[in-house]
């Protein structure tokens, strides 16, 4: 799986495709608070206690996952496979199940559809992986305690196969997308690399009509 991409890669492409480009073609990272609180939280979903059976509920943590289909590898934070006839059969467990992709979020839901393209992308990999469909999944956002539920509608399934189909893309071409500045850039945990250099090249050609042709 080695011209895989990591799910969570979506996020950031949704987010900003320079993003995406500088931490997963450039390998450019710089953690701010946000990705510190983030990962904190993840590596609270991540605890390896992997499988536990709660009455109607088979819960799964940390489920690595993947999706042949959109070349596609990640973690889901949480699975739950609810007892429901209209299921399907799990494993080394009586019944029939369905599934919805939890995931784990610091703050509060978004404008954007960031969090979304990647909890979609986690349900087209357990509905490849388990012959299943998924058409709810949710968040849980830390910083008001609350679960929301998301539908995850065809349209929804469309729209990231071609955020993907435009992944790899970029990512056979080795491209980074040109800076394109938004009120993004202002919570952007990479505006400190990126934007120096466009200030930069506007302080130079400042210096240039300045001094040479001043
Ligand atoms: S600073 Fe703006 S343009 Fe640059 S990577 Fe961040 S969001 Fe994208």
């Amino acid at each position: 799986m080695e011209d895989y991409l990591l799910l969570s890669g979506l996020q950031h492409f949704q987010f900003c495709k320079r993003q995406w480009a500088l931490i997963h073609i450039e390998q450019q990272w710089e953690e701010n608070v946000k990705t510190v609180e983030g990962h904190y939280l993840h590596k609270k979903a991540d605890t390896p206690s992997i499988k536990e059976k709660r009455g109607n509920k088979i819960i799964v943590r940390a489920m690595p996952i993947h999706s042949h289909e959109l070349k596609i590898t990640g973690v889901c934070d949480v699975v739950e496979f609810i007892e429901d006839e209209n299921g399907v059969d799990i494993v080394g467990h009586s019944g029939k199940y369905k599934a919805f992709p939890i995931e784990y979020k610091r703050g509060k839901p978004k404008k954007g559809k960031e969090d979304i393209v990647q909890l979609v992308a986690q349900a087209i990999c357990l509905e490849e992986m388990h012959l299943i469909n998924i058409d709810k999944g949710y968040f849980f956002y830390h910083e008001i305690r609350k679960r929301v539920e998301v539908s995850i509608t065809e349209d929804l399934k469309k729209y990231v196969k071609e955020l993907t189909d435009e992944m790899h893309h970029y990512y056979q071409k080795k491209h980074t997308p040109k800076v394109k500045t938004g009120p993004h850039c202002r919570s952007c945990s990479l505006k400190n690399i990126c934007l120096p250099s466009l200030m930069n090249k506007i302080t130079v050609q400042q210096y240039l009509e300045r001094n040479l042709y001043g």
